[in-house]
């Protein structure tokens, strides 16, 4: 777009000098009256082209503001996001701490409980002997003759049972039993404290399930957000694109019909007085099947980019295949096709008036050729830059384009 805004500023500066000029150099006494009217109006028609170019300047580049404010906007969003997942990040870091800690804890349990396990199978290894020591001392005294207690021992079905019974406990040695009653207490004592170890680890290990679960859902939220970022870039990404496609279209087509202006105007200073006059008639309405203008002449909102974009001529939606006809008399300057404008038509109409006829499925004139205003010049199409069948119509005048409507007679 710069491009553009620098070319129609100097185009018209030039033309501003150059109209000076010629003034100048006549003596306003000598000339006559039609041709100080001719003069007069190639002068207002230069004024005319200059605000028309300032205006389009001027949406150009608030299209282009536009443009901007959106991709920073795009931009502030996805710094906002990156903040967020900085923030998301350092959450996983405190978690991921908390975890660590948690499995060097649930470690040190793990051990204590291994530890106490072996000194609970110890403590009933000595209840165990203690009680086998009990055991051959009873079997000394039923060697000694005493029957009754031998069986009442054998008899028993258990330590506690044993116990018990009143008359063997006399028997037993009031060392003996405040022994094992001692060596009971301990095992016990020990069993409990195990348990109760074994309570704690539970608890632990149900802390550390639940941190992890959250680590999983902050895990999960990061690559989401991480996700959006890369959406957001690409959605930037994409705008560039589009507005890098956008500068570059309106770029060759000026220049195409800029150079097909400069080349008529080199023509006519060699056949210098059969050049074609513009005799100020209304223009026949180009597409006569059309159904509706699809978009048109004039500052618009871009519909990819939602954009204010300037559009440089007339849309009108037509079935493909209906004719495309002559604005007005003149003679076809170009009869060819590009990538933007697909087949085209630009026809001169003298005194730096043309009008230029986009997107057409078929040719019928050529280049050189005189038209006349009606005549049938081409098909309604889609090619080039085209989103369906229509003829976008454009009207250049003093080297800018200017409103279609300007001219047209519906
Ligand atoms: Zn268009």
């Amino acid at each position: 777009m710069p491009y553009l805004r620098n070319r129609i500023g100097k185009q018209n500066i030039a033309r501003v000098l150059l109209v000076l000029f010629l003034f100048a150099l006549v003596p306003v006494a000598g000339v006559k009256a039609d041709q100080k009217e001719d003069l007069e109006e190639t002068i207002r028609n230069s004024q005319n082209a200059i605000s028309e170019a300032e205006k389009q300047k001027k949406e150009l580049q608030s299209g282009l503001t536009d443009v901007k404010k959106l991709v920073s906007e795009l931009e502030a969003t996805k710094k906002d996001l990156k903040q967020y997942v900085v923030k998301l990040d350092s959450n996983l870091d405190a978690i991921e701490q908390k975890i660590e800690e948690l499995k060097q804890t649930i470690a040190g349990k793990e051990e204590e409980i291994e530890e106490t396990g072996k000194t609970l199978d110890e403590a009933i290894e000595v209840a165990d002997s203690q009680y086998a020591s009990m055991k051959t001392r009873v079997k000394f005294m039923y060697e000694q003759g005493q029957t009754f207690y031998l069986d009442l021992l054998f008899g028993a079905k258990n330590f506690g049972e044993l116990l018990n019974r009143t008359e063997f406990i006399e028997k037993i040695a009031a060392y003996d039993r405040k022994k094992l009653e001692e060596y009971q207490e301990t095992r016990d004592k020990i069993a409990a404290f195990k348990e109760e170890l074994e309570a704690e680890k539970m608890v632990l290990d149900a802390a550390k399930a639940g941190v992890e679960e959250e680590e999983a859902a902050l895990n999960t939220l990061i690559s989401e957000k991480q996700r959006e970022i890369t959406n957001y870039q690409s959605d930037i990404n994409n705008k560039e694109a589009i507005i890098k496609e956008y500068e570059n279209e309106i770029a060759e087509q000026n220049q195409i019909i800029s150079a097909l202006e400069a080349a008529v105007k080199e023509a006519k200073k060699k056949l210098a007085g059969t050049a074609i006059k513009y005799d100020g008639g209304k223009f026949k309405w180009p597409a006569p099947e059309y159904t509706r203008i699809s978009d048109d002449y004039g500052s618009r909102i871009h519909p990819i980019l939602k954009t204010q974009q300037f559009h440089n001529g007339v849309d009108m939606a037509a079935p493909s295949g209906s004719p495309i006809l002559a604005a007005y008399d003149g003679e076809v300057v170009a009869a060819d096709y590009s990538g933007s404008m697909g087949n085209y038509i630009m026809i001169d109409h003298g005194d730096d008036l043309y009008t230029i006829y986009m997107h057409a499925s078929k040719l019928y004139v050529s280049k050189g050729q005189t038209v006349s205003r009606g005549e049938k010049i081409a098909a309604v199409g889609s090619t080039g830059r085209s989103t369906g069948p229509h003829l976008h119509f454009s009207v250049r005048q003093s080297g800018s384009y200017v409103s279609p409507w300007n001219y047209l007679s519906q």
